[in-house]
């Protein structure tokens, strides 16, 4: 495999209007828990012509690549990634609204278009406004919150394939169901997205959108490192057993520590980082965790949290927590 000074040359050269690429680059600085070790390349374009550029130079090179966004959903291994790691961010973050319709960039801050679409008068992003990450990204999550996802309102998602062509689906092609999108198996990189949102009233739009604020400031740990929920809220799951932080308090899990990695005091299906925590000890974590709720409920906890490998491949965690931690 070639150097990575050789990559960045090969790069520059490459996506002639700069690519923004940085060598060696800690993973602990693009992801919420702030763990992971470095990645050899990590690549921010502007534009989808850049991101072809990346996708064909990593085909080229047969180099591993990851996608990721403000890495809100991710845990990186500590030994970091061999391969490039091509960061849709703040460089491609465009917005814009005409009547019902918003289109966006990959990169677009959630939070930002929620409050871009109330100030539009537009409804159905509400339950976004407090998911601290790219648009991207949570199309490829079909994230969401209160029993919805970003799916619901998507027209059309702009991806290039990692054969490096540019291709558009339809909300249909991207089979939205509970937190997963076809996208995930296709490995391409979301590069704009279509979304038509009804016409609301503004008043209406903007208290639902305090109050899911309100709730998660109340809720959730503000001020140690977290991933958010770590573990699948189903509603199936709700049925059974109840949501995973209500199992996870009864279960007596709240304070568990491994390492630096902690369950929230404040809310169990987060864990929160206390300092140094490192990606064995979130992995220990969830393996403890799913050890004692399947011991004293018979029930499987799956993650929704993402883990990603050195060589560069994406998976729910708790399959690489069994398999480091078979025990528990
Ligand atoms: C405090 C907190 C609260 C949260 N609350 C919620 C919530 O209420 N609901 C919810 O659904 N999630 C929630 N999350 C999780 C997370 O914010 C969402 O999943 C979010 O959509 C992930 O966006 P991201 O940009 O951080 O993606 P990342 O974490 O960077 O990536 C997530 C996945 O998407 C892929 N990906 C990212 N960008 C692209 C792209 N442009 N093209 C192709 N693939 C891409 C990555 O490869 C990865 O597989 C929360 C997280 C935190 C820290």
């Amino acid at each position: 495999m070639m150097s990575p000074q050789r990559a960045v040359s090969y790069l520059e050269l490459l996506a002639a209007d700069a690519v923004q690429v940085a060598v060696d680059e800690p993973l602990s600085r693009h992801n919420s828990w702030q763990i992971g070790g470095p990645a050899d390349l990590l690549v921010e374009p502007e534009n989808s012509n850049q991101v072809v550029a990346v996708m064909r130079f990593v085909q080229e090179h047969h180099l591993p690549l990851v996608v990721i966004g403000q890495g809100t959903n991710l845990l990186f291994d500590d030994a970091g990634v061999r391969g490039v790691v091509m960061k849709i961010g703040s460089r491609m973050d465009s917005i814009d609204i005409v009547g019902t319709r918003i289109v966006a960039g990959g990169g677009a801050w959630v939070p930002q278009l929620a409050r871009l679409a109330m100030r539009s008068g537009l409804s159905g992003l509400e339950h976004c406004i407090g998911i601290p990450g790219t648009l991207g990204g949570l199309v490829m999550m079909n994230g969401g919150s209160h029993r919805h996802g970003i799916g619901e309102h998507v027209v059309r998602v702009t991806i290039v394939d990692q054969d490096a062509t540019i291709h558009q689906l339809s909300a249909a092609e991207c089979r939205f169901d509970y937190r997963y999108s076809a996208l995930q198996e296709r490995g391409a990189v979301v590069v704009e997205v279509e979304l038509e949102c009804p016409v609301g009233h503004l008043a209406d739009i903007r208290r639902e959108m305090l109050l899911d604020l309100r709730e998660r400031r109340r809720k959730f740990p503000r001020k140690l490192p977290n991933c958010g929920s770590v573990f699948l809220s189903t509603s199936a799951m709700h049925a059974s057993v109840g949501p995973p932080g209500k199992i996870i308090e009864e279960a007596g899990l709240k304070g568990l520590r491994c390492g630096g990695a902690e369950v929230s005091r404040q809310h169990a299906n987060f864990i929160v980082n206390r300092g140094g925590a490192t990606s064995v000890d979130v992995l220990q974590l969830i393996s403890r965790i799913r050890f004692e709720v399947r011991k004293k409920l018979d029930f499987d906890l799956r993650c929704e949290v993402r883990y990603v490998s050195p060589s560069g491949e994406i998976g729910p965690a708790d399959q690489v927590a069994d398999r480091m931690f078979p025990a528990g």
